[in-house]
């Protein structure tokens, strides 16, 4: 494959929408992927937390090619196994009770929402139509949740934008409770805001605010379309707390690399939509579905469950050592989602670019931030061998 031929195409015929990294990968196996030179890099970004399980995962690759034999699409006008027993084992495994399928956590997310103001709609008191999201937040790139994600910049050259959306800043306890005005019907919120920089929730934030929705009878929905799948070192974040949301997102995770979105409700609000409300042509497709069930079954495993937990505190743990650098500003996360903050004098990008060089892949976020979202099956060595690339490179900066 001849890298600067395709590199030449896509400048000419792609919309330049992707400040891209010089390279273009040919294939992966385990947690390592290779580029058109051949050159091996291990992989702490995976597709942006979608990688779960790595590359030519046997299990994963066997559900999709043998799905792929049979049926790939079939639209939602017929029953399709695959999509009924992974509905089955999302609900079945969760406290929630009605799941629908999309694309995308843009789509997950658009569906949460109309669910949400169509709950207030079936009972009769449409004006409580606004959502409250957080200062910071991302919830995707449809008008709607581009809308709810508290960040202008992707926003803004868009307008007009659907209205119904205000920001309060993040784990503001304080500010949230001013701001849940009558017309409030539900507040959204990711509990680690990942895009802008892996920043958690804090215990108490979430823990008042799930609180006060119960008290208020607002809804409180979760974008977990990084966090959830088992990412975190629970199947779904929000268990780190203790609560229990009334819809759910899930995305990037849930199939291994297959485009797929889930919204997950329970109680009333999970049985707001009557059919036609809400549709996808694509969603559920027994494609995706066959691959989200082989994830499902990994993800169901505690051992391996455990083990993110485990490999997640040792990430933690080598980033830790790493504050001896002053340049170091913070060290963030839960499980396999880390985050490392830089002071504004190391630029984050410089650091990624070099780690490449190095044949790690690192990924950015907010806040002059390097993430850190491997496969959920990264190895110790390969987290300690991460590290220490990390170290020389902080070791050879001069600030
Ligand atoms: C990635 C992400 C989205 C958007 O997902 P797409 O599949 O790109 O539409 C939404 N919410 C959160 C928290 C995300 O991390």
């Amino acid at each position: 494959m001849d890298f600067e031929k395709i590199k030449k195409q896509e400048n000419k015929y792609y919309m330049p929408m992707f400040n891209r990294a010089n390279i273009c990968f040919t294939h992966g196996k385990g947690n390592r992927l290779y580029d058109t030179a051949g050159k091996e890099y291990v992989d702490f970004t995976a597709g942006i937390a979608v990688n779960c399980l790595g590359y030519g995962y046997p299990p994963l690759v066997e559900a999709v090619a043998s799905q792929a034999q049979k049926l790939i699409h079939i639209s939602n006008l017929y029953y399709n196994e695959p999509q009924s027993q992974l509905a089955e084992a999302l609900i079945e495994s969760s406290i929630f009770s009605r799941v629908f399928f999309s694309n995308s956590g843009a789509e997950a997310n658009e569906c949460a929402i109309k669910l949400a103001r169509k709950y207030y709609v079936k009972k009769g008191i449409p004006n409580k139509h606004r959502i409250l999201c957080a200062v910071d937040s991302f919830h995707g790139r449809t008008l709607a949740t581009c809308t709810a994600t508290g960040q202008d910049k992707y926003s803004a050259p868009f307008a007009p934008l659907p209205e119904g959306f205000s920001h309060v800043p993040y784990n503001d306890f304080a500010a949230l409770k001013d701001a849940l005005t009558d017309d409030v019907g539900a507040v959204m919120l990711e509990p680690i805001q990942g895009e802008s920089g892996v920043v958690c929730a804090s215990y108490d934030y979430l823990v008042n605010v799930y609180a006060l929705c119960k008290q208020k009878g607002v809804l409180l929905i979760l974008d977990e379309v990084q966090t959830g799948v088992g990412r975190t070192g629970k199947r779904y974040c929000f268990e780190h707390y203790g609560i229990q949301p009334d819809i759910v997102t899930l995305a990037k995770g849930l199939a291994g690399g297959v485009p797929i979105g889930a919204t997950l409700a329970r109680g009333e609000v999970a049985e707001s939509f009557a059919y036609g409300d809400h549709g996808s042509t694509f969603g559920g497709n027994p494609l995706a579905c066959a691959a989200a069930l082989a994830v499902n079954e990994k993800i169901s495993d505690p051992d391996f469950i455990a083990r993110v937990e485990s490999a997640g505190q040792r990430l933690q743990d080598r980033l830790m050592e790493l504050r001896k650098y002053k340049f170091v500003a913070d060290v963030r996360g839960k499980g396999l989602m880390r985050g490392l903050q830089l002071s504004d004098k190391v630029k984050n990008a410089e650091v990624i670019g070099r780690m490449r060089e190095k044949g790690f892949l690192v990924a950015s976020a907010g806040r002059n931030t390097l993430r850190f979202v491997p496969p959920l099956t990264i190895t110790e060595e390969e987290i300690d061998a991460m590290a220490k690339q990390l170290g020389e490179i902080f070791a050879n900066t001069n600030v």
